[in-house]
């Protein structure tokens, strides 16, 4: 398979280029970066740190496209939403790692997956894709009985807490229990706060050093303890796991597909 990365001066674009160069099965075939980015031009071998590969970094987007089977792309919104349009011209897969997408955005990748297969996910890491859905199971297998905590250390530089993905743990576990996150959700605890309630799912925050991610979900019942633990100490995760979604939608007819469904754990899947 032909793997083009759009963004590729990026942080994840350039460990994307590694990773493409390295894994079996594919090949790069391009990449792209923005009109004014002083990296159009460069050699996508060097980009990733590496040896010259004779491929430039080009702002010619429709022809990278066109010359791939599947492009990842971890840029930004906006731009993500115009690529989607190009991948539905030119029948070429879509990854998209990229977060912070609104409506208009999704509402995008929704009309562009009517012609061909698009896989998003706001975390591509295939641990941690695995962790949302033993979450789900563990939670709707032990009931109520069992509380569920959620805690989560990151970096000393992460600005936002609880981290996106102690969220998605804590809809997981409310989606097994049947129940609207929203309305159990218990945030950090501080002075005199009384019993903990029922079928609340606290959450729990640490930050310091540089911690790529760690995220532990707890069911504390009487008499014993379950704890699911992920841990992350590479964003290189995330890249292996866009390739690999990558290589799952060869042949794959047209569709939005979650990282849940590449790894067949949907309910239907
Ligand atoms: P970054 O700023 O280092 O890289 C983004 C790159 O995209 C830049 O080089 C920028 O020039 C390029 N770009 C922007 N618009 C473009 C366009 N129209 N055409 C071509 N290139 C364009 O950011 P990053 O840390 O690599 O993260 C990128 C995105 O991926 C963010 O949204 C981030 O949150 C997300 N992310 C997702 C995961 C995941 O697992 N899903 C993991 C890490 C990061």
């Amino acid at each position: 398979m032909k793997i083009a990365i759009v963004g590729c001066a990026g942080r994840m674009g350039r460990m994307l280029l590694k990773h493409v160069q390295a894994a079996e099965d594919c090949t790069l075939s391009g990449g792209t970066e923005r009109s004014d980015s002083p990296h159009l031009g460069a050699d996508l071998g060097v980009l990733a740190g590496g040896e010259p590969l004779g491929i430039a970094a080009s702002d010619d987007v429709e022809a990278v496209f066109r010359e791939a089977d599947a492009v990842i792309d971890f840029t930004a919104p906006a731009a993500t939403a115009h690529h989607a349009g190009i991948a539905a011209r030119t029948g070429t897969a879509l990854i998209v790692g990229t977060t912070g997408m609104q409506a208009e955005h999704l509402d995008a990748l929704a009309e562009a997956a009517r012609r061909v297969a698009i896989v998003q996910a706001p975390n591509m890491s295939v641990g941690v894709n695995l962790l949302f859905a033993l979450t789900e199971k563990v939670a709707a297998t032990l009931g109520i009985d069992y509380d569920i905590e959620i805690v989560e250390m990151h970096h000393r530089h992460k600005v936002d807490a609880p981290s996106g993905t102690a969220l998605g743990l804590g809809q997981a576990a409310a989606r097994g229990r049947d129940v609207e996150l929203e309305t159990v959700y218990e945030a950090v605890r501080d002075g005199h706060t009384g019993a903990r309630k029922a079928g609340n799912i606290g959450f729990a925050t640490l930050r310091g050093g540089d911690v790529v991610g760690d995220h532990t979900v707890l069911f504390a019942g009487e008499g014993e303890r379950i704890e699911l633990t992920h841990k992350a100490s590479d964003r290189s995760i995330f890249a292996k796991g866009a390739i690999r979604a990558a290589l799952w939608c060869a042949d794959r007819k047209p569709g939005l597909y979650s990282m849940r469904d590449m790894l067949g754990l949907s309910e239907d899947g």
